[in-house]
């Protein structure tokens, strides 16, 4: 932090700069970005009763190892093509069996994504309401659009298609061949494993 307390702010930044020796790109582009977050402005909570409360990320020097309370490993949400998947068969569970599911977790882990699913759950099946006229809209593509495919998008996909059609196809007739080609067979017969012979 600042030596400066006056200087503190929600949001803290130190990076290093690498010397021109270390970067092969550009050489301006800071090498660790360590950041640290301000609790107590952020989530206000008084400094009076609490001390400060300063969350740092990629720190530049390892704590003293005399001053550490406790280790927890927290890991990211992965997003990818299973978790995608999961998301959209998520659904077939809410709200069943008196669960009900909310979390940043269940779209695209931003704030607002965490808000909405939890007011969706108490307006929806808890019967909550709002208090702002447009009740709870769907975070989802709040900070963007619904992804679409574009003309090139379609052409790449139809040439995807042809080219996986192609391999099936061709993957099929060659085992039609070698099951129809008695050297194979009988190589199979014999435990050789079925390869045949190029001569
Ligand atoms: C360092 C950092 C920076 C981030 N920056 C941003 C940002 O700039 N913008 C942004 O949009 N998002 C940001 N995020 C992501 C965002 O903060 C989270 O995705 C969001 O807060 C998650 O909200 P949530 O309600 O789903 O879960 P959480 O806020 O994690 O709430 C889950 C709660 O459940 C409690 N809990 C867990 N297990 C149990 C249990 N068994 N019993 C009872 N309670 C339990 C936890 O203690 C916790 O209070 C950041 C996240 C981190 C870690």
């Amino acid at each position: 932090m600042p030596h400066e307390t006056r200087a503190w702010s929600a949001w803290n930044l130190i990076t290093q700069t690498p010397t021109p020796s270390t970067t092969t790109t550009d050489a301006s582009a800071p090498s660790s970005v360590c950041l640290t977050y301000n609790m107590n402005i952020l989530q206000h909570i008084p400094t009076a009763t609490f001390g400060d409360i300063l969350v740092t990320l990629n720190p530049i020097h390892a704590p003293d190892p005399s001053t550490i309370q406790g280790r927890w490993i927290y890991h990211h949400p992965l997003y990818n093509a299973a978790m995608i998947r999961s998301q959209k068969l998520l659904p077939r569970i809410q709200n069943t069996r008196g669960v009900s599911y909310a979390g940043a977790w269940t779209k695209y882990g931003f704030h607002e994504d965490g808000i909405t699913s939890g007011l969706e759950v108490g307006t929806k099946v808890l019967g909550g309401s709002v208090e702002w006229s447009e009740g709870v809209r769907d975070s989802t593509y709040a900070r963007g659009r619904r992804p679409g495919l574009g003309w090139l998008d379609w052409v790449v996909r139809v040439l995807l298609g042809l080219i996986g059609f192609a391999i099936w196809v061709e993957e099929g007739f060659r085992e039609v061949c070698l099951r129809d080609d008695p050297d194979v067979v009988m190589d199979v017969r014999e435990g050789k494993g079925g390869q045949k012979k190029v001569q």
